[in-house]
Order: structure tokens, then sequence, then C-alpha cells
């Protein structure tokens, strides 16, 4: 699935998540138009230890999308900052970002 950004019709303002009114003009009439891609700002590794189980790690970035917002997402493996990536939702809802 795509990672849809809402824009404000009335200022024009791009928001992620989506609100019920526009924090600039109040305004709640909403257009949409899809992140594709965005820009790595940072990024980090999450440890999961259960009992004596192998480590499970998960990568995730603050990326600039290619509208505007930041999103976090998840990533496959470590990346450094300033790649280009691929952004889409998967099956659970999770913002995915792939090095392009
Ligand atoms: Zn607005």
């Amino acid at each position: 699935m795509n990672l849809d950004i809402t824009q404000c019709a009335q200022c024009g303002l791009k928001l992620f998540p989506a609100r019920y009114f526009c924090p600039a003009c109040g305004c709640n009439a909403w257009t949409r138009c899809v992140a594709g891609s965005g820009t790595v700002m940072e990024s980090t590794v999450v440890r999961h230890r259960a009992g004596e189980q192998e480590a499970h790690a998960v990568h995730l970035a603050t990326v600039r999308t290619s509208e505007g917002p930041v999103v976090i997402a998840r990533l496959d493996g470590p990346v450094p900052d300033g790649t280009s990536v691929r952004l889409e939702i998967d099956d659970m809802h999770r913002i995915i970002a792939r090095a392009l």
C-alpha cells in the first residue's frame, strides 16, 4: 500500500498522520497525496531479547518524506543517514523503508 499524506484543501499544509482539523488554519477539508520516497535523517536499532533466544534486531529510521512530513519507518537493515528510500505500508500497517 502507498503511504498517504493528507494536505489541507485551504492552506496546503501537509500532515502525517491525518487530523480532523488543520492546525494552521482550522479547515477540515483534505486532499491526499502519496509519499512514495524519502530520505533517512537518522536511524537506530532496537534489540528484543526473549529468554536465551537469539536477539532480534529491528532497524528504525526517521525519514523525511518526499512530501515533507517526517515519519518513523522500519528498515531491512542498517543504512547511512542521507540514504534515499522507497516508502510503503505493509500488511500490518507499518511504514517500510527500502534503500533505493
Ligand atoms: Zn490549513
